[in-house]
């Protein structure tokens, strides 16, 4: 499989895009606050991995948010983490983007932007989220129902189909492969 070589200042564009929610919502929590959590910077860096980032944009990517909020020196922990995740450091493991399954089992504290905003989420959030993301009221209700009833990933695919203005029958269970379909229907 080809895989598309993909730079930094797509990013942006490619949150709103192709991006599942998840990471559309730690993606900009990260441009406002230049900042995330813990576990917010590894479910979304493991993310990045899987896109087929490399490791040099994605240090560049994150030092340019962190080191708008602290020095270059307190960004040098940071940067180990990211060369842990992909494998450079510590017991060099390859380690692999998280699956929603992994995602949804998240624990999540007040500060944290990480998980599955379809269970995650307090439910005004939640629709602030979709209302940005440009969705009218009622797909905003058809996904708030099903995220209600627990069905988080028909949620997403719901989302996804709106996003893509298509139908599309995948349960994602897998924030990448959410992401290479969308690429994949986009450019076909
Ligand atoms: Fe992300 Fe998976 Fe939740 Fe979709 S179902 S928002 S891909 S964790």
């Amino acid at each position: 499989e080809i895989q598309q070589y993909i730079s930094l200042d797509q990013l942006d564009k490619l949150a709103e895009t192709s991006y599942p929610l998840c990471m559309r919502v730690l993606h900009k929590a990260l441009r406002k606050n230049h900042h995330l959590t813990h576990g917010g910077r590894v479910q979304y860096c493991l993310f990045l991995k899987g896109m087929g980032l490399s490791l040099s944009d994605t240090i560049t990517f994150w030092k340019d948010e962190f080191t708008k909020i602290m020095d270059d020196t307190a960004f040098k922990e940071h940067k180990y983490t990211i060369r842990f995740i992909f494998g450079q450091e510590g017991s060099r493991r390859d380690y692999q983007p998280y699956t929603c399954l992994r995602i949804l089992e998240s624990t999540i504290g007040p500060r944290d932007y990480h998980g599955c905003p379809f269970k995650r989420m307090l439910h005004d959030i939640l629709e602030d989220e979709l209302t940005d993301c440009g969705f009218n009221a009622l797909e905003r209700s058809a996904i708030m129902k099903l995220s209600k009833d627990g069905q988080y990933s028909a949620a997403c695919n719901k989302y996804y189909e709106i996003k893509h203005d298509c139908f599309d029958d995948n349960l994602f269970k897998h924030p990448n492969i959410y992401f290479n379909e969308s690429m994949k229907h986009r450019t076909s």
